[in-house]
């Protein structure tokens, strides 16, 4: 694939002023796509984002605010990136939130959340998409499942059934769209290191008595055999080889990237 094998595309990434959502809107706009980024954070921290994409790449970035817990919002973003880049070419459905608890102490609005922002906004988003996707007759959609797509975990009944549901819907959208020109696949990192996961070291290493090394390998690393994070770089690796033309009869999979974590 050439470099800037995305240009004239547009990429809608739901989730994308952090962590993985922001490596893929990163290495989309390398290639050329010009950007709808989306998420929470602070406007000086968003519009200085927006302002360091487009220079740093030459494209065009714009910023949605919508909220994944929000249907009309989450149809609004595809609306407006519609009128203004004629259609949304690359849809990655990637804003995901967690919480921790067993299953009848689980509190139901954190279940309605966690249903509503890793599962629902993915099919709102898709539903909006995909005529735009069809008539076009091409279109990429990727949305970053997890580990816990395919196998559980203790207290996250609702991210494992979210991301379950991922996977479905997934296959559901290949199957719908499969002579259309348009694929959809899920990529289902194990731990990754982002911000998020490195912030709660600290407290893991004063709660347990443990060096940050026995931290990493003990606790969080215990289930990757591998023993290293996955980066974020290496699912944006993945989201971009997915909207190459390698990947056109690559459509309903799930690719994991979990340093074996499912293949025990
Ligand atoms: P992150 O917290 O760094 O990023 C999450 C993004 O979602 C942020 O941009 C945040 O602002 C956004 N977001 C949260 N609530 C939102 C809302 N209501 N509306 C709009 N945006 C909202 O986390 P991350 O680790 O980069 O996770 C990204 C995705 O990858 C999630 O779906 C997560 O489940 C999945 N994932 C992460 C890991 C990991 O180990 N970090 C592993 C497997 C899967």
């Amino acid at each position: 694939m050439s470099e800037r094998f995305l240009s004239g595309r547009h990429a809608v990434i739901t989730g994308s002023t952090s962590g993985i959502g922001l490596a893929i809107a990163k290495a989309y706009a390398k290639a050329g796509a010009s950007i709808t980024l989306n998420g929470l954070g602070d406007k000086a921290m968003i519009d200085a984002l927006v302002a360091e994409l487009g220079k740093a790449h030459g494209v065009t970035v714009r910023y949605s605010a919508a909220n994944m817990l929000k249907p009309d919002e989450i149809t609004a973003m595809i609306k407006d990136a519609e009128k203004e880049f004629g259609v949304v070419d690359l849809l990655v459905n990637n804003a995901g939130i967690q919480h921790v608890a067993p299953i009848d102490e689980f509190p139901m609005e954190q279940w309605d959340r966690i249903i509503a922002i890793n599962l629902t906004s993915a099919f709102v988003a898709m539903r909006a998409a995909i005529p735009g996707m069809r008539q076009k007759g091409w279109g990429r959609i990727i949305s970053t499942a997890s580990a816990h797509s395919l196998t559980a975990s203790p207290f996250k009944a609702a991210y494992v059934a979210a991301k379950h549901g991922i996977a479905g819907l997934t296959k559901t959208a290949a199957l719908e769209l499969a002579t259309s020109g348009v694929t959809a696949n899920c990529i289902s990192p194990g731990y990754v290191w982002t911000p998020l996961v490195e912030a709660q070291i600290p407290d893991t290493m004063k709660a347990r008595n443990m060096t940050q090394e026995q931290v990493i390998q003990e606790v969080m690393l215990e289930r990757q055999p591998t023993k290293r994070f996955v980066t974020v770089e290496q699912v944006a690796g993945t989201a971009l080889f997915l909207a190459s033309d390698s990947a056109a009869e690559i459509t309903g999979t799930n690719i994991s990237i979990d340093g074996g974590w499912t293949a025990q």
